[in-house]
């Protein structure tokens, strides 16, 4: 391959939307680094982002397409979905078939598969895994506004005097922002950060107050702030009579929450309720960000409603550093609710129910029929597949069988479906192992479309690598498929610029300034423009240069009266949430280095140095109920379903509560896929799955040994009860348990790894039975092929120092004799846990710079690298500077 050109393309990971530099060399190794020109992080870059370039390499790829296993080729493939697909629909009607999509599609992608689904198949059969993402906040903001807009930017962050975040920890899954949240912070330090989370986690680092309330009462705390504005004359009562409407009704509802009934609620002192309404009606410059603590909750749609009613009350929106933010959790979620992606909207922030809309997009479409009612949202879907309604089903770029609630029973019903097709990057998902056609798809590097952040401003994704085997665009396969259906001038683009410009010519089509979605200045954009495409946010009428832009500042909404409405939510009581069944509320989510299901930050040793395996964060007084011990194996179940997974003692949890990351699948943990605890709670208004307060039982696994591995070969570990791997430099590492002792741990070892060693393997054995150690260590001359570690107790035994040795030579006894003791001698360094993943700093060796002297964040990078590149580490090395700080006043 030729080496590329530096290609300015877009993060494809979270909703803050990053530019990226990237650069393919001859050797197809790919270096990325932050575009300092593009305005969502001028030039910064997350650990996730810095890490882009170790994963575009081919392994685990699919590269061809396949039916029933057998590699197919695209003719072939594309016209047995169209048979099966036509077949349902002549036999069923077209609400038989679905498409589940995806916030990792292009917005290009997006437009396709809506323009097929809705208007030539007539249904709207088609949802994404957004819904599990912001679908509350689209409800909230059609209530409210009516229209899907977020009305403020990235900059209003840095404007602000007081920032609220709630139910977001920024830290880790939108570190950009954060890092851009701290630098305004570091400038201005009277501005004021306030974390609303029941667990605190790496944001509350930059918090100047942190209420851990109550999971789901955060209704109660926003209305209780509503009646609190009221009572202390901080409403905006000329501009509510002006622009508003409900004001009275809401505050009516509101007026339940004394400060005594919210405390009562969100398990808040008074005096900290009371301190936070000071301080947010104290600052008119406030922004309220929210993210999945708001939306993914059975109220979620109400807890946005709660959080726009203080701002409407305040007159707080449309202008700089003011404003309700919603967070987007994906790379184009944004540009999915603007191209129609969910089941319930038409294409261009237009309404399916509103029949004026739906006959403009027909026209435009000059379709043959358009769906007339919503869809089946995410969960929904996946019921009516299970219950046998959807015939054929069409699933791409995303992993339901890992990331929907009650994932078991989602993934029974993929397989028992008739006709699944699977589009994915991937050759092994646990979603794809039940699909009849797997299509293959281009990543990220190899596919050129656009993609819509947080703040609404679209920017291009660009290929710089050469597309591999037959892999092809989503919205190149779904246009095949209209084709083939008989549409041929309907779906005849010939590049994504097309696609693109259509989508901008239908958001300009008949809009006289109603809807807030207008792409006219791009509605003709030619081939060289849209490759040469620069970052702008929307709106851009026709006519129109790019111009930063708020919304509503001027008072005026797109409700039918122009008027925003104030909701009057009735809270929920807690207690009803978390009724007597609920031992514990488990709260799942995004650790710092680790993306969705891993099929992408899985491929790197970097990111998965940071955190391997599975946990639960437990209270330690609850774990010392139960008689569990940190880093013990426990079991939570709900049900029949359980999980196993390693326990991770923390004051930063609510006693009662537990919290579990969403990313292991049966790719990489025996047992770790979480979501299959989730019951398929949703709310009532955006379907928005609650995925973050499952009732959930916790109990100790008893293990009788436990292990640690590290090995050139990927591990089988079919004989393990627990096990999860994850990729280090050199090979795998993999922490294992075994309910009962086998009668010869070393055989077992043996029989566990020494055949992936292979027989030239050389072997040293270190047991002791009676202290319940057994070690081996197998070589090919001084390479390290494996080393395994098992123990009556969690095993004791350098992480870091152990995966490095598989990059090492051990020549000497010496050096043989410390792989088996699994530490470093005296003299040599050991680094810890892995903190920094970009300069691969350890715990060990941030202390010793602390120990040293280095009583900040930047002399420790001074001293030692940590935290100088992404500054994602950055809490965890304050942190650490601070516990050592601690210990030298003693
Ligand atoms: Fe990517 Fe990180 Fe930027 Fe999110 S914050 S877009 S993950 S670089």
């Amino acid at each position: 391959m030729s080496p590329s050109a530096p290609v300015r393309t877009t993060c494809p990971y979270c909703g803050v939307g990053c530019g990226v530099i990237a650069q393919a060399s001859a050797d197809s190794a790919v270096t990325v680094r932050g575009d300092p020109a593009h305005p969502a992080n001028f030039g910064r870059l997350c650990s996730k982002g810095s890490a882009l370039g170790e994963t575009t390499d081919l392994d685990g790829r699919l590269l061809y397409p396949e039916i029933s296993g057998r590699r197919a080729d695209w003719d072939e493939a594309l016209d047995l979905v169209t048979a099966k697909f036509g077949e349902a629909i002549r036999e069923h009607g077209p609400n038989s078939v679905a498409f589940y999509v995806s916030g990792q599609f292009l917005t290009e992608d997006y437009y396709v598969a809506n323009k097929l689904m809705k208007g030539f198949i007539g249904s709207a059969n088609i949802d994404t895994n957004s819904r599990l993402c912001m679908a509350s906040s689209v409800a909230g903001h059609r209530r409210a506004f009516g229209s899907d807009t977020v009305p403020g930017t990235y900059e209003d962050f840095e404007l602000a005097d007081t920032v609220v975040l709630v139910g977001s920890n920024l830290a880790w899954c939108h570190p950009v922002l954060n890092q851009r949240l701290a630098a305004a912070k570091a400038e201005r330090p009277r501005m004021r950060v306030v974390l609303i989370d029941p667990r605190r986690t790496r944001t509350a680092d930059i918090a100047d107050l942190h209420l851990a309330l109550a999971p789901d009462s955060d209704v109660a705390l926003f209305a209780g702030l509503l009646a609190w504005l009221d009572a202390h004359d901080r409403v905006d009562r000329a501009w509510v009579l002006q622009h508003t409407t409900g004001f009275a009704e809401a505050l009516h509802e509101a007026r339940t929450w004394t400060i005594a009934a919210v405390a009562t609620a969100t398990g808040l002192r008074e005096s900290e309720i009371e301190a936070f309404y000071r301080l947010w009606s104290g600052s008119r410059k406030s922004v309220t960000a929210y993210s999945q603590g708001v939306n993914q909750s059975a109220v979620g749609t109400d807890k946005v409603n709660a959080i726009i009613n203080c701002h409407l009350a305040t007159a707080r929106i449309g202008r700089p550093g003011m404003g309700p933010f919603s967070l987007t959790g994906q790379p184009n979620a944004m540009g999915g609710r603007e191209a129609g992606g969910l089941a319930n909207m038409l294409a261009a922030h237009m309404e399916i129910e509103n029949p004026e809309h739906r006959d403009r997009v027909r026209r435009f479409w000059n379709a043959p029929r358009i769906a007339d009612k919503p869809g089946l949202k995410a969960v929904d879907l996946f019921r009516a597949v299970a219950d046998g309604r959807i015939k054929a089903l069409w699933i791409m770029a995303t992993n339901p069988a890992v990331s929907m609630p009650e994932a078991g029973a989602v993934e029974a019903a993929i397989a028992a479906c008739p006709f699944v097709v699977v589009s994915d990057v991937v050759s092994e998902t646990d979603t794809l192992r039940h699909a009849h056609v797997k299509l293959p798809s281009l990543a990220w590097g190899e596919k050129d479309g656009t993609v819509t952040n947080s703040e609404r401003r679209v920017s291009r994704q660009r290929a710089f690598l050469p597309a591999p085997g037959e892999a092809k665009a989503d919205w190149w396969q779904l246009a095949q498929v209209g084709r083939r259906m008989g549409f041929a001038d309907a779906f005849a683009w010939t590049d994504p610029a097309a696609v693109f410009a259509e989508h901008a010519a239908l958001s300009t089509f008949e809009n006289d300034g109603a809807r807030d979605f207008d792409l006219g200045a791009y509605a003709d954009i030619a081939l060289a423009d849209y490759a040469a495409l620069a970052p702008f946010q929307w709106p851009q009428k026709a006519g129109q240069k790019p111009n930063e832009t708020r919304f509503f500042g001027d008072g005026e909404f797109y409700t039918p009266d122009r008027r925003a409405h104030f909701v009057a939510a009735k809270p929920t009581p807690v207690a009803a949430l978390a009724g007597p069944a609920r031992r514990f509320i488990l709260n799942t989510g995004r650790i710092r280095d680790h993306w969705h299901t891993m099929t992408r930050t899985g491929k790197t040793a970097r990111l998965s140095a940071h955190i391997a395996e599975p946990f639960c964060e437990i209270h330690p007084a609850d774990a010392g109920r139960l008689g569990i011990a940190d880093a013990d194996i426990v079991r939570l179940s709900a049900g029949r379903s359980f999980i196993l997974v390693r326990a991770q003692l923390s004051q930063s949890q609510r006693p009662g509560s537990l919290f579990v990351p969403m990313h292991w699948s049966d790719q990489h943990a025996s047992h770790g896929r979480v979501d299959r605890l989730v019951a398929a709670d949703t709310d009532p208004v955006s379907g928005q799955p609650a995925l973050k307060a499952a009732s959930v039982e916790l109990a100790r696994a008893p293990m009788a040994l436990y292990g640690f591995a590290v090995s050139a070969q990927m591990p089988l570990p079919e004989k393990c009860d627990y096990w999860a791997r994850a990729m280090t430099d050199g090979g795998w590492r993999m922490e294992f348990a075994l309910a009962s002792a086998p009668v010869d741990p070393v055989a077992s070892l043996r029989a566990m790894f020494g055949e992936t060693a292979g027989a030239a393997a050389e072997s040293i054995v270190y047991a002791d039975a009676k202290a319940g150690n057994w070690r081996i260590a197998a070589f090919d001359g001084p390479r390290l092929l494996g080393a395994a570690y098992l123990s009556t107790r969690p095993v004791a035994v350098s992480r870091s120092w152990a995966c490095a040795q598989l990059q090492t030579g051990h020549e000497t006894v010496a050096a043989r004799n410390r792989l088996l003791a699994g530490r470093p001698g005296a003299d040599l360094p050991d680094k810890g846990a892995i903190v920094c993943a970009c300069m691969s700093i350890g715990v060990n060796d941030i202390a010793a710079a602390a120990r040293r002297g280095c009583h900040t964040v930047d002399a420790v990078g001074l001293a030692t690298s940590a935290g100088t590149n992404c500054g994602s580490c950055r809490a965890e090395i304050a942190e650490i500077v601070e516990v050592h700080r601690l210990i030298a006043a003693e």
